[in-house]
C-alpha cells in the first residue's frame, strides 16, 4: 500500500477523529512529522512525496497509539515548555500551560521582584531557588534558563523523574543545576542543619483521589498517578508543604504553589494555620481561574 503523503495524513485525520482525539489534525501532523523528523515546513514540502509500505505502517502504528488515548508527547517524547523542548516519558507528568503561567510569574519576581507589576520581594535576596516535585524538570531548568543568576536545584521522590529532569537539564544547557531524589524536604535534612532557599516553587500532586478516575484517559491512564493523586482531599502535600516549607526558606524567603481552581482557600488556610507566612496572595491562570498561591516567609520579630 503506497500512498502520497497527503492522503495517508487524511487518513490519520480520520481515523485520531473517529477515535474522538481533540486535535486530531494537529496530531496526525505532527505523528507524521515526528516520524520523518520534519517540521511543519517541512511536511508541506513532502505534501506530495509518495511513501512506502514501510513509512505508511509505521505511520499507522503511531496513529494506533494515539486513538488509543497514549498522549502525543509520550509518543514523541517532547514537550514545549517556555519555548525549551523537555523530553517526557510516562515517569513524568507531561508540562502544562498553566504552569508556564507560573513560571512567568515566577521569572518576573526573581529578576524584578515584582509580581504582575506589584511590588513584592527584593530580587537581590533571590539566590538558592528549589524546584519541589520537579518531575520532568521544566519549571527549574526553564528558571535556570531565564534568570540567569540564581542557583537552582531539581528535587523528585521518582528516580526515574529525577533522571529525565537531568537530561532535560544538559539538553537545555543548564550545567549548574542540581538534581536531588528526595521525598519533599527530606534529602535537604541534614542532622545538624537544614538547607535554606530563597524561593521554593512547586506543582506537587494535587488532584483529589476520587476525581482521578474520571480525568481524561490521556491523563488517568497514561500519566503517572503519583504525580496527580494529592490523597483524599487534594491537599496532602500542601499540608507537608506548609508545615515544611519554612525551615528550609531563608527570612524573606518565598513560596510558589501551583494549585486546583478550586483549592485557593484551602491552601491559604494551610499557609495561615503556620503563623510563619505573610503577603499571601493567590494569582489566577490564563482563563481566570486561581491557579497560583504565593506567601512570603515572616522576618523574626
Ligand atoms: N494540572 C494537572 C492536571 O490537570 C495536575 C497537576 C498536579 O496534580 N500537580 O491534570
Amino acid at each position: 500500500m503506497s500512498l502520497p503523503l497527503k492522503e495517508l495524513i487524511k487518513i490519520g485525520i480520520r481515523q485520531l477523529q473517529d477515535a474522538g482525539i481533540g486535535d486530531y489534525e494537529r496530531d496526525a501532523k505532527e505523528l507524521y512529522c515526528f516520524l520523518d523528523k520534519l517540521d511543519s515546513v517541512g511536511l508541506m514540502m513532502h505534501w506530495q512525496d509518495v511513501l512506502q509500505d514501510n513509512q505508511c505502517e509505521a505511520y499507522f502504528k503511531l496513529i494506533e497509539r494515539r486513538a488509543a488515548g497514549e498522549p502525543l508527547q509520550y509518543i514523541t517524547g517532547t514537550q514545549e515548555f517556555m519555548g525549551f523542548s523537555f523530553n517526557v516519558n510516562p515517569s513524568v507528568l507531561i508540562p502544562r500551560q498553566d504552569t508556564e503561567t507560573m513560571v512567568e510569574d515566577a521569572v518576573e519576581l526573581l529578576t524584578k521582584g515584582t509580581l504582575r507589576g506589584e511590588e513584592y520581594a527584593k530580587a537581590s535576596d533571590f539566590k538558592e531557588v528549589l524546584d519541589l516535585c520537579c518531575g520532568s524538570g521544566a519549571i527549574g531548568v526553564s528558571i535556570a534558563k531565564l534568570c540567569g543568576k540564581v542557583k537552582v536545584t531539581c528535587s523528585d521522590i521518582s528516580e526515574e523523574a529525577v533522571k529525565t529532569a537531568k537530561q532535560n537539564g544538559l539538553d537545555n544547557g543548564c550545567k549548574s543545576v542540581k538534581f536531588e531524589k528526595s521525598d519533599l524536604f527530606d534529602a535537604f535534612c541534614g542532622k545538624l542543619s537544614k538547607k535554606k532557599f530563597d524561593f521554593i516553587i512547586s506543582n506537587p500532586p494535587y488532584i483529589e483521589r476520587e476525581v482521578i478516575p474520571t480525568l481524561q484517559r490521556e491523563v488517568k491512564d497514561h500519566e503517572p498517578i503519583m504525580a496527580l493523586d494529592g490523597g483524599m482531599d487534594g491537599l496532602d502535600f500542601y499540608r507537608r508543604i506548609a508545615e515544611d516549607a519554612p525551615a528550609h526558606l531563608h527570612k524573606n524567603g518565598v513560596l510558589m504553589l501551583e494549585i486546583g481552581y478550586n483549592q485557593n482557600e484551602a491552601v491559604t488556610s494551610l499557609l495561615e494555620e503556620t503563623e510563619k507566612f505573610c503577603n499571601i496572595m493567590c494569582l489566577k491562570d490564563l482563563a481566570g481561574k486561581d491557579r497560583i498561591v504565593i506567601a512570603k516567609l515572616k522576618g523574626k520579630k
